[in-house]
């Protein structure tokens, strides 16, 4: 029903406030990816639009599907001082599920003759696959260190270098973790995990940089065309997921002991500041402080096992993001600067250039947004834009999104075939599940190209490359 939306230019559509939302709901995609979207992705982001403290208005991305409460790809800003919440479901059973993108220094042509071996070097050094299990184990104390100290807590026990951390957000680590805060069962699921990528879409990839849109970003991100990066997608693994189960159920009950109307169940939320609501965002950004530990632990097997093949070879970090997550950031709402609460559900982070946060190497061009799109199709490389600010506190896209289940994906498509399939264009799959890789047919997502043209038309984040996958190691 595209009645109900003002076109406000060819990318975005509004609904404006009526009923129970306190905002406007915005759609950013253009019109043929609006029609393709699941109706209750406009049913969820009008839901979202209700919530308390809910500022500016709620957003959705053009990869934006359907999902827990939120959809995924749908972002809101909440001010704890109006009666603001936040919502487990509002950053996702991944917390902090992210990407993280490597320079190799290596061009197609070094990959002559060693790409097999080095699909096989890759898939035996980083263990994937559900219930995966690393290589090391975390006791108490160690559990403790991991979940305040995150990606630093990894690199101290040399997992990796200190210049990494210098290209990670938040530098590798989020204040105001609580370890307390997380349940025991978390932990527990958690203590043979770390450097693991887990199951379904989470994945390590070669890639292989096949078009450059702007030249001066690029050089800034030293992308060359041709270059071989690296990239990986995943993120707390069991602890964020157990988590996310338990908050949901205390946040489920607590509502109306904080009188508030869910518009729907799967919102369950707590006002931020409310004990509940502490005690999520402790244990969230300790969920946060894990994901990108986790990360950096298989940036350290990556190199390990490109060493093998490679022998000397040196690996940088161009960027690690995250896209499920709720951040304290500093935003203009209603012109004037304010402290707000902003939930990423399946949308990246993307600030502008002159963000403080950036690295200096980013400063006058902004922050490379990493997006996935699918183990046959292209992956993008953008960069954020000042416009965002004002248009999505900050966010974009964060992958193709699914254009359908994960159940109708099986019923169309064999593990096998689409293995045999993607071996003949030159893309090395390797995957313990091969009902996994039916699940994430590349036929399954909408055209990554369109949604991030949509986002680079809207203003969320500006192209800078588009990457072809080589060897894909899935979950
Ligand atoms: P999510 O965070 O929602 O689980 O997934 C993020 C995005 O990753 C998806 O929307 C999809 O476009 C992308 N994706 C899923 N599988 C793959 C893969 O194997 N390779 C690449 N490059 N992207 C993928
Ligand atoms: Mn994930
Ligand atoms: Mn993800």
């Amino acid at each position: 029903d595209l009645k109900q939306f003002i076109q406000r230019d060819e990318t975005c559509w509004k609904i404006p406030a009526k009923g129970a939302m306190r905002v406007p709901a915005i759609i950013y995609a253009d019109a043929s990816l609006l029609q393709a979207m699941d109706q209750k992705v406009h049913e969820q982001i009008c839901n979202v639009a209700a919530l308390p403290g809910i500022v500016e208005a709620a957003y959705a991305m053009p990869d934006a599907h359907w999902g827990y409460g939120f959809p995924i790809g749908g972002v809101g800003a909440f001010d704890a001082d109006q009666g603001g919440v936040i919502s487990a479901g509002g950053v996702g059973f991944d917390i902090s599920c992210g990407v993280r993108t490597l320079h190799t220094g290596l061009t197609m042509n070094d990959l002559q003759g060693v790409k097999k071996d080095l699909a096989d070097e890759l898939y035996r050094s980083v263990p994937a696959g559900v219930g995966s299990r690393g290589l090391i184990h975390l006791n108490h104390d160690e559990m403790r260190a991991m979940l305040t100290g995150g990606a630093q807590w990894a690199v101290d026990q040399g997992f990796g270098e200190a210049r990494d951390l210098e290209f990670t957000e938040e530098r590798g680590r989020v204040d105001g973790a609580e370890p307390r805060d997380v349940s025991p069962r978390a932990r527990e699921r958690q203590k043979d995990e770390m450097g693991t990528l887990g199951s379904g879409n989470h994945y390590l990839e070669v890639q292989r940089v096949v078009e450059i849109f702007d030249q001066e970003v690029a050089e800034a991100y030293r992308l060359k065309l041709d270059a071989i990066v690296i990239s990986i997608h995943c993120g707390s693994r069991g602890l964020g997921h157990q988590i996310g189960t338990e908050f949901l159920k205390d946040m489920a009950l607590a509502a109306s002991q904080y009188h508030i109307t869910l518009p729907d169940r799967e919102l369950a939320c707590a006002p931020l500041n409310s004990p509940l609501g502490k005690r999520y965002l402790g244990a969230m950004r300790a969920g946060i402080n894990c994901a990108l530990a986790n990360r950096q632990i298989i940036t350290h097997l990556t190199r390990q096992a490109m060493n093998e093949i490679f022998p000397g070879i040196s690996i940088d970090l161009l960027y690690d993001v995250s896209h499920n997550t709720c951040k304290e950031e500093r935003h203009i709402v209603a012109g004037s600067a304010q402290t707000v609460f902003v939930h990423r559900k399946g949308a990246t982070r993307a600030f502008g250039p002159g963000h403080a946060d950036l690295p200096t190497e980013y400063q006058s061009v902004g922050q490379p947004v990493l997006i996935g799109g699918s183990m046959g199709t292209s992956s993008y490389i953008l960069c954020g834009t000042k416009q965002a600010e004002q248009r999505s506190f900050s966010s974009a896209c964060h992958g193709a999104g699914r254009a359908m289940s994960r159940r109708q994906a099986t019923k169309q498509w064999h593990g096998r075939a689409l293995v045999d399939q993607l071996a003949e264009q030159g893309i090395l799959i390797r995957s313990p599940s091969l009902r996994g890789v039916a699940e994430e047919a590349p036929a399954a997502y909408k055209d990554v190209s369109a949604v991030v043209d949509s986002a680079d038309k809207a203003g969320l984040a500006k192209k800078v490359a588009r990457l072809e996958p080589v060897i894909c190691i899935k979950g």
